[in-house]
């Protein structure tokens, strides 16, 4: 059991046998609700530090994002890059989907290695991970080798083990219950 001075972190402590880090790298996995949403939260808290904030999104969200997509915009000023977003297809190997999961990496990788941003987050990047639409061992090498003092959020399920073993916070959201399994509609305000 964590006692409640534990609990209770403070945001500068003076412990001499810690260490400190430029940058870190998070990973939200899990089946459950709030990868998404706890990514978004240290949006919020970049952005309330003056940090600059970018943010890639790995899967066509339609309408479903929305709500984040223009707060996140208009409000915090993030740089929000929306997959599919001004792309042109024009390769004949891949898919659609494939040559979209591709051309949102190219587009995080150059702000990762850009250095402008000290958070980038890479929003359902596990998934064309997994697929095989993007190439693991790059993502992570990228990841690896970013510039000091760039944090990286990574979300998705199913996180795939390399990324695991570079990260330094990994949290696993595991679903209890979600509403949705009563069929229950996606809903607006809480789940986009
Ligand atoms: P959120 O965006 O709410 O933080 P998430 O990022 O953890 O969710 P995703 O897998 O990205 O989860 O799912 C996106 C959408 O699916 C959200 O609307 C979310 O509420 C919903 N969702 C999340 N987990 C589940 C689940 N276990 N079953 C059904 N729907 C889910
Ligand atoms: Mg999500």
């Amino acid at each position: 059991m964590i006692n409640p001075s534990e609990a209770a972190v403070p945001t500068e402590h003076t412990d001499p046998e810690r260490r400190r880090v430029k940058s870190v790298v998070v990973v939200n996995t899990g089946d459950g609700k709030g990868k998404s949403t706890a990514a978004f939260g240290m949006v919020v808290r970049g952005v309330a530090r003056g940090w600059s904030v970018g943010l890639v999104q790995f899967l066509k969200s339609g309408k479903w994002q929305v709500g984040e997509e223009k707060v996140c915009r208009d409000r915090l000023g993030v740089d929000w890059f929306a997959i599919g977003e001004g792309f042109t297809w024009d390769s004949t190997d891949l898919t659609q989907d494939e040559a979209v999961a591709q051309a949102a990496w190219a587009h995080a990788r150059a702000l990762i290695e850009a250095g402008e941003h000290r958070l980038v987050v890479l929003d359902e990047i596990t998934y064309p991970m997994t697929w095989g639409w993007i190439d693991t061992d790059e993502v992570v090498a990228t990841i690896v080798g970013r510039p000091a003092d760039v944090n990286v959020v990574c979300t998705g399920r199913d996180a795939p083990e390399a990324l695991v073993t570079i990260a330094d916070t990994v949290t696993e959201m595991r679903k209890v219950k979600h509403v949705y399994d009563t069929g229950v509609l996606a809903m607006k305000g809480i789940d986009y």
